[in-house]
């Protein structure tokens, strides 16, 4: 059947959870703080909820996303007893610290508690492209599991400890943040001889595929702990890298990003991992510094 729903906040992000729970058929009850954020959705058929408790009352799975973790809290920490045996889902961004905690908080409020991370943009949601991550215990997950589908195809049960999806949130940003500044930086380069961006795209395109191939053989050797170099050393990575920190440097762009390339792989040379696969630099990666 479908799964009478809450949705708590309206911002970008939580008009697009509401509107997809609405267009999968579920029963849908809404609150926002600034009220005229729900209009769209009741006139799509969502329940307004008038205060926070209401919303709360109105449906066994209730889904939060605002700007913070701070918010959270103070949304539902004044509600004491109403949480009792609602499945409490936080899609709202924030740290693995932060996700343990609110777990703590619900297991002394009797809320089943599931941390999520949203990996797509509002426009996204509920398309077969949006990837949700979820993390908490899994016989919640289970169970709303058909609801939560219906945010997204690539909807993700990681584990038990809350703290997963929050990791995988930030570790997947950061994977995409170091390909995008590699991207700037190269058409930056390009850009001194009057190469447009729009030339280099395809060819940075083709190098994310191939380092893409790469990371299935690069795991196994992290997770087995040796790194042979089938395909290049460390040393000889470092020799080119040494070409992309001088050419900025000559053609004057910002070098930052090259420089720490190079100071990173100096060091794990210094390690005595030079002859080791690029793989081996996950230990530059484990260590604080
Ligand atoms: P918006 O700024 O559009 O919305 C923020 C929401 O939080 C609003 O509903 C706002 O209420 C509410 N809010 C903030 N503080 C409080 C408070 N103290 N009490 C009550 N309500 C509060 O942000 P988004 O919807 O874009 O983002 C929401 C979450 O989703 C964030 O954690 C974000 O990181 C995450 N996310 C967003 C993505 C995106 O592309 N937008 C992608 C992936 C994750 P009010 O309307 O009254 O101000």
């Amino acid at each position: 059947g479908h799964t009478p729903v809450t949705v708590i906040g309206l911002g970008l992000m939580g008009q697009a959870l509401a509107g997809a729970f609405l267009r999968a058929g579920h029963p849908t009850t809404v609150w926002n703080r600034t009220a005229a954020k729900a209009d769209r959705l009741v006139a799509q058929g969502a329940k307004p909820a008038h205060s926070v408790g209401d919303a709360v009352a109105a449906s066994p799975l209730l889904v939060v996303c605002v700007s913070d973790y701070r918010a959270v809290r103070d949304l539902l920490d004044p509600l004491g007893d109403a949480l009792d045996g609602r499945v409490l889902v936080n899609l709202t961004s924030g740290t693995s610290a932060q996700a343990r905690e609110t777990a703590d908080w619900a297991a002394r409020r009797g809320v089943t508690y599931l941390d999520g991370a949203i990996m797509a943009v509002p426009a996204g949601i509920g398309t077969a492209e949006a990837v949700l991550l979820y993390s908490g215990p899994r016989s919640a997950f289970d169970r709303y599991e058909p609801a939560l589908r219906g945010l997204g195809a690539g909807t993700t049960y990681l584990g038990g400890d809350h703290g997963l999806s929050s990791l995988y949130d930030v570790a997947i940003l950061g994977v995409m943040w170091s390909v995008l500044n590699g991207f700037l930086h190269g058409a930056a380069l390009l850009g001194t001889a009057g190469v447009d961006a729009g030339a280099f795209a395809p060819f940075a395109s083709t190098s994310i595929g191939t380092v893409t191939g790469w990371l299935a053989g690069y795991a196994r050797q992290i997770d087995d702990g040796t790194y042979p170099a089938d395909d290049a050393t460390i040393d000889t990575h470092l020799a080119a890298m040494d070409h992309l920190v001088h050419e900025s440097e000559s053609v004057g762009v910002n070098a930052e990003l090259p420089r720490l390339i190079k100071a990173l792989t100096d060091r794990a040379i210094a390690d005595g991992r030079g002859g080791d696969s690029y793989a081996a630099m996950i230990e530059r990666f484990r260590a604080p510094r």
